[in-house]
C-alpha cells in the first residue's frame, strides 16, 4: 500500500477552486514535514484526489511525484491522461525513464481511447508516440480534438482547438508522422 509519505506536490500543481488556490501555486496550508495544516476540514478536491502514482501499483518510487518531479492525473473518462509539471522543475518529464513511458502511454491516441497532455508553466504539449505539439498557453480547460491527418505513411498528428460550439479556432500539425 503506497502512501503519500513526504510528498505535497498535488497542493502546489493543482487548481484548487474552493480555496482560491491557482495552478502552480502552493496552499498556503502546506506544512514543511508535516502535509496538509488543515487536514480535518480540507476541502472536497483535496480529499477525493488521488495521483496516478498512488493508483497504480505498477509504477515505483522513482515515479513518487516529489521525486519525479510531476504527477499523473488520470482523466481518461474525460479522454486524457494529464501530466502536471513541478513549476520548480520544468523538463522533469522529459528525463529517463519518464519520457519514454510516457510516449508509451500516448500510443492511446492510435485506437482514439485518449490523449496525453503535460502541463507545465503554463503551456499545454500534446504528446504522441511520433513526438510532441507544443500547444503553448491556452488557458483553463480548453476543448482539444486530438488525432491524426491522413492515412498509412501520410498520417500526421493533429490537435485542433475548438469551441463550445466545436468550431475550430485553430490548428496544429506535426511536420512528420
Ligand atoms: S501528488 Fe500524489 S503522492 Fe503527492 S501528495 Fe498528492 S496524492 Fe500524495
Ligand atoms: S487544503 Fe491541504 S490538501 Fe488541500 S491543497 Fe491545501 S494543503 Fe493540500
Amino acid at each position: 500500500m503506497k502512501s503519500c509519505g513526504p510528498c505535497t506536490l498535488c497542493c502546489t500543481v493543482l487548481e484548487i477552486p474552493a480555496l482560491s488556490k491557482p495552478a502552480c501555486q502552493t496552499c498556503v496550508h502546506v506544512q514543511a514535514g508535516s502535509g496538509c495544516g488543515i487536514y480535518e476540514t480540507r476541502p472536497t478536491p483535496c480529499r477525493v484526489f488521488t495521483c496516478g502514482w498512488l493508483a497504480t501499483p505498477a509504477l515505483n518510487a522513482d515515479w513518487r511525484p516529489d521525486v519525479a518531479g510531476f504527477l499523473i492525473r488520470d482523466e481518461r473518462d474525460q479522454g486524457h491522461l494529464c501530466i502536471d509539471v513541478d513549476p520548480d522543475r520544468p523538463g522533469a518529464w522529459r528525463r529517463a525513464p519518464y519520457q519514454a513511458q510516457i510516449r508509451a502511454w500516448s500510443a492511446m491516441v492510435r485506437d482514439k481511447s485518449g490523449c496525453v497532455l503535460v502541463y507545465e508553466a503554463g503551456d499545454v504539449t500534446v504528446v504522441f508516440p511520433e513526438g510532441d505539439i507544443v500547444l503553448g498557453s491556452l488557458g483553463p480547460e480548453p476543448r482539444l480534438l486530438v488525432g491524426y491527418q491522413g492515412k498509412g505513411d501520410r498520417r500526421r498528428p493533429l490537435v485542433r482547438l475548438l469551441s463550445a460550439s466545436d468550431e475550430v479556432l485553430r490548428e496544429w500539425r506535426a511536420p512528420t508522422a
